[in-house]
């Protein structure tokens, strides 16, 4: 018995119920990925796919090819329509089954069902598992048989019904045998995935750097933090200049870590009362995450349109400009351009800075959220179509979110109660790092020697800020006023 293992979002050897199924009933196992440019782009519904997912994609799939090696087996890697890719290695190696693990987003639930189809009919057994959620999305539900639309009610329902089964271990894949001769790999270098700008610039230096892109390296990560940061997190979640929270993001969404490891080892971990605490508040996140699936799933066009159907006639602005100086880090808040320039030279933004920013993009410039998604979609190494979709509609207040659109983030108080010292600001912001923290967060409103003894001409070193926040928030209500009376 021959079987593919068809490697997605999953690139892990341990916890992977479709590795293990294949280890434990077929005497060949081949692993494979396959790069389907065109669905992914299809079912993210976006013009192209994140810049910052290939970098992590080019190193995490030669990662996982290393760990497969050292146990004897390898990575084969092709590309094209994942169906004829399939039909092809089936044909080439006489296997008999191919088994994956389902990738959830709503796009490749029908295209995992025709691939399904379309093998079963030639003959080839095909088993599919779950291991990206903790649940099925269509498991949880509301009293009246509906999806859930707002957090609190669908965390209570989850922790009544939702048991989460212990992880499996890493499969002995000696017991496999290889195949008589390999199949041919593509050398991923010739597939574009590496970073650079039309002039040459490799701007992916700073993800290589921060990240280890590897099962290994989700590992040691999340070691770090329990051993580190976990029985702060309630309080230091929330910190940018802080590391409080566990960074995960990037190896959950790639899957070198499943969501049922992390529960395991954060439950397991407790040993008193203060760690149940900190550990439930840290178990909570990874339910959001839970329901941001269950949201999309339930609502598969909420990448492009709002859940709340009104939201469709609000008011939007074109505002290139604005758009680029956000892009950039050069709106003059420093809060913002901090959370901005962070992402961009890693790839990845705190929690409490993305709402910040996508705050300040929706409702202090009034352009559309779709344009801030696509960027952080671009630019986020956890980029994840059911998270960056949940953030980006909670923020712009036209998602699943209980609280209404006039929550408008202030980034002056928001930054001084987040990074009090300025220690973040500072940190990506250099040019601002001789000013007193008195003045970090609205270095318009230092005097001007202040100014000058920390060596910051305001239009000069550092942008004067592209709006006033007071009118900004008016103009925001304003727009909503005018939404309201349009419908
Ligand atoms: P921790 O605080 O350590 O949380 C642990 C895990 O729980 C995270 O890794 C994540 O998987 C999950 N989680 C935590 N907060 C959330 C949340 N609010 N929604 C859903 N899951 C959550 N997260 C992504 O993974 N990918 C995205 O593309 C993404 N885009 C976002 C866009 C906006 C505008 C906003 C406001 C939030 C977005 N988030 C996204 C959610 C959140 O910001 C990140 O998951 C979090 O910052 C990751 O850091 P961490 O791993 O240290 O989180």
């Amino acid at each position: 018995m021959t079987t593919l293992v068809w490697f997605r979002a999953d690139l892990r050897l341990a916890d992977n119920p479709a590795l293990s199924y294949a280890v434990e009933h077929s005497e060949t196992v081949i692993p494979v990925f396959i790069w389907d440019a065109e669905a992914e782009r299809d079912v993210s519904q976006r013009d192209a796919v994140s810049g910052a997912h290939l970098v992590w994609l080019y190193h995490a799939l030669q990662s996982l090819d290393a760990d497969l090696r050292q146990k004897g087996s390898r990575l084969i890697l092709r590309r094209g329509d994942m169906l004829d890719q399939l039909n092809k290695l089936v044909q080439e190696l006489g296997a008999n089954a191919v088994v994956w693990n389902a990738r959830v987003v709503p796009g490749f639930r029908h295209r995992d069902q025709d691939v399904a189809d379309a093998l079963r009919g030639d003959g080839v057994a095909v088993h599919t598992f779950d291991g990206r959620l903790l649940h099925d999305p269509n498991q949880i539900q509301t009293g009246s048989g509906g999806p859930y639309r707002v957090f609190t009610p669908f965390w209570r329902k989850f922790c009544k019904q939702i048991e989460v089964d212990a992880p499996l271990g890493t499969p002995r894949m000696g017991t496999t045998k290889a195949p008589a001769s390999w199949p041919d790999s593509d050398d991923i270098a010739t597939w574009g995935f590496t970073a650079h700008t039309q002039d040459g610039t490799d701007w992916a230096s700073g993800l290589r750097e921060g990240w280890a892109m590897s099962e290994a390296g989700a590992h040691e990560r999340l070691d770090a933090f329990i051993e580190d940061a976990l029985l702060d997190y309630e309080d230091d979640r929330n910190r940018p200049d802080r590391v409080g929270s566990s960074m995960l993001s990037p190896y959950l969404h790639h899957g070198h870590l499943s969501p049922r490891q992390v529960w395991h080892r954060v439950d397991g971990w407790v040993q008193n009362d203060a760690m149940r605490e900190a550990a439930d508040a840290y178990l909570r996140e990874i339910v959001w995450r839970e329901f941001s699936y269950h949201v999309l799933h339930h609502y598969p066009d909420t990448p492009a349109e709002p859940l709340k159907d009104k939201y469709a006639a609000f008011p939007w602005e074109e505002d290139a400009e604005g758009l680029h100086r956000w892009q950039h880090g050069q709106t003059g808040f420093p809060i913002v351009d901090a959370g901005m320039r962070q992402l961009w030279a890693t790839g990845w933004m705190h929690n409490r800075v993305r709402m910040i920013v996508a705050s300040f993009l929706t409702k202090d410039l009034l352009i559309p959220w779709q344009d801030g998604a696509a960027w952080f979609w671009d630019t986020l190494v956890d980029a994840d179509l059911a998270n960056n979709t949940m953030g980006w509609q909670w923020a712009a207040g036209c998602g699943a979110d209980a609280q209404p659109f006039f929550r408008i983030f202030n980034p002056i108080s928001q930054g001084e109660r987040y990074d009090p010292h300025g220690a973040y600001v500072k940190h990506w912001i250099p040019e601002l790092a001789g000013l007193p923290k008195k003045y970090i967060h609205a270095p318009w409103n230092a005097p001007h020697g202040v100014l000058q003894n920390a060596g910051v001409e305001l239009g000069v070193d550092y942008p004067l800020p592209i709006v006033d926040h007071s009118e900004a928030r008016q103009r925001a209500l304003d727009a909503l006023d005018a939404m309201k009376q349009a419908a």
